[in-house]
């Protein structure tokens, strides 16, 4: 763990290192609240996690105006607990996740921003819409919503050395986006975020396009698995 005191200073780096219009979202999930709050001190409000039960006990001890992403595989018998204390689940990766927080969100009377989590690396995570399905199904998956703002994207390029082939991930995410923007959502001025980039590869995300990068390690440190 890196020390306390270093977290406003890697994050102010952090934060000259955007493009312009591109937003930061601190990642914070397995470091404790303690980290966020300096954070916070240092202006951050938007902060990720990825695990329901974590989520509850930072909301409880965190001021009330930060605004929670929901950004790890999310099941739904843990909508309950989650969906009330988010502004968006960046995390949506299949059809019945959409419809469960929809339902979840019309009971409390709320509207959920959520991103569609696409699925474009080699081999990393299990999770995510396939894009061409995406693309295939947007009428089908979206129309009927009433709880739920569908804001964007987000995505996960390969975890390699091999910039190219990161580059290509990201590139692909971008077409998704922009095949849906000018496409199902062109008269939704609400679906405007382009998420990827992490930590490692955020760099290439914004030289991508990207509008929003979830960075954990390069403002808190190294995360205790
Ligand atoms: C953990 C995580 C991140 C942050 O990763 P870092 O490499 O620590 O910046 C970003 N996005 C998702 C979906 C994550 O699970």
């Amino acid at each position: 763990m890196i020390p306390i005191s270093d977290i406003a200073h890697r994050l102010e780096g952090v934060k000259k290192s955007l493009l312009p219009g591109v937003n930061l979202v601190a990642v914070s999930k397995y470091h404790p609240v303690e980290a966020l709050r300096q954070a916070y001190d240092a202006g951050q409000r938007i902060f990720g996690e990825s695990r329901a039960a974590e989520l509850v006990q930072k909301n409880a001890l965190m001021p009330s105006d930060v605004e929670w992403h929901f950004i790890g595989h999310l099941q739904t018998n843990k909508l309950k607990a989650v969906i009330p204390l988010v502004s968006v689940v960046q995390s949506v990766d299949t059809e019945h996740l959409l419809q469960a927080i929809d339902a979840e969100s019309v009971r409390i009377g709320k509207t959920t921003g959520v991103l569609l989590q696409v699925h474009v690396a080699a081999e990393e995570s299990k999770y995510g819409f396939n894009p061409d399905e995406l693309l295939h199904n947007i009428e089908v998956l979206c129309s009927h919503l009433k709880g739920v703002s569908v804001r964007g994207i987000m995505g996960m390029a390969t975890n390699t050395d091999d910039i190219e082939r990161v580059k290509a991930d990201f590139k692909m995410l971008k077409y998704v986006f922009d095949t849906l923007k000018a496409g199902y959502f062109r008269n939704n001025p609400a679906f405007d975020t382009l998420s990827m980039g992490m930590s490692h590869d955020r760099d290439i995300a914004m030289a991508c396009g990207s509008t929003m990068v979830r960075v954990g390690t390069d403002i808190f440190g190294d995360r205790e698995y």
